[in-house]
């Protein structure tokens, strides 16, 4: 007989970033699910661990060249980028996450970031400045499944820290989530988006007692 509990794998890049955080948010989130539903967080840091079974996957922030080249060294590029193409499988990247999803990056560094091709938008390294230029500010949701999560956070806030932005989307099943402008940007640009199975974020939630698009991100795995 089948068991009624069901267990969610999902894996953290462990390779920089805030992948500790992120397994707190995660774990947070999760509670909030129903009670059969367990959640499985695994740490990803070599080949072995992108196994079929694992059913989300965050890429945490960091340096994307530096993230990239880790990949490289390793023989993850392949073997992640058929990972994050499964149907069944749903991929969050924060911040360097969100450029290694992206199909093309502007802004890039010498040698340039490696693409998991994943997301049909174009995007801006370091569109806000510098490590200086680094801050934490209001989101403008455009999501109405996001603005129902009620968890007793308000308003939204993002963290930025030297973070990317989408200049544009290339393909109309892009969803976009989140905005966001600052004094030197005033231009309002998108911050959060989603296509399909694919969640991208410039800012770091998992930075903030604010688990929200952890909780999004979860209820993206079980509607997949
Ligand atoms: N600017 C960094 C990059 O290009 C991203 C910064 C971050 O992830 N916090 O990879």
């Amino acid at each position: 007989m089948q068991s009624k509990n069901r267990t969610l794998k999902i894996g953290i890049l462990e390779i920089q970033g805030a992948f500790l955080e992120h397994k707190i948010s995660l774990l947070a989130a999760a509670k909030e699910l129903s009670d059969d539903v367990t959640v499985d967080v695994i740490g990803v840091r070599n080949v072995s661990h992108i196994t079929s079974d694992m059913v989300g996957l965050i890429i945490p922030g960091g340096e994307s060249t530096a993230i990239s080249l880790f990949l490289r060294r390793n023989d993850m590029e392949e073997p992640l980028k058929n990972w994050v193409k499964d149907k069944d499988h749903v991929t969050w990247g924060t911040c360097a996450g969100m450029i290694l999803l992206s199909k093309v990056t502007e802004n890039q560094k010498k040698g340039g970031q490696y693409s998991l091709e994943a997301l049909d938008v174009v995007v801006a390294r370091n569109h806000f400045g510098r490590q200086v230029n680094s801050f934490e500010g209001d989101l403008n949701i455009t999501d109405p499944e996001l603005l129902s999560i009620q968890t007793g956070n308000e308003p939204f806030r993002g963290v930025f820290i030297r973070a990317p932005a989408i200049s544009r989307t290339t393909n109309p099943s892009v969803k976009i989530l989140a905005c966001a402008s600052t004094e030197d940007k005033p231009e309002a640009v998108i911050v959060g988006c989603r296509q399909g199975n694919v969640l991208a974020t410039a800012f770091h939630p998992e930075l903030t007692e604010d688990f929200r698009w952890h909780l999004y991100f979860l209820r993206m795995i079980q509607q997949r």
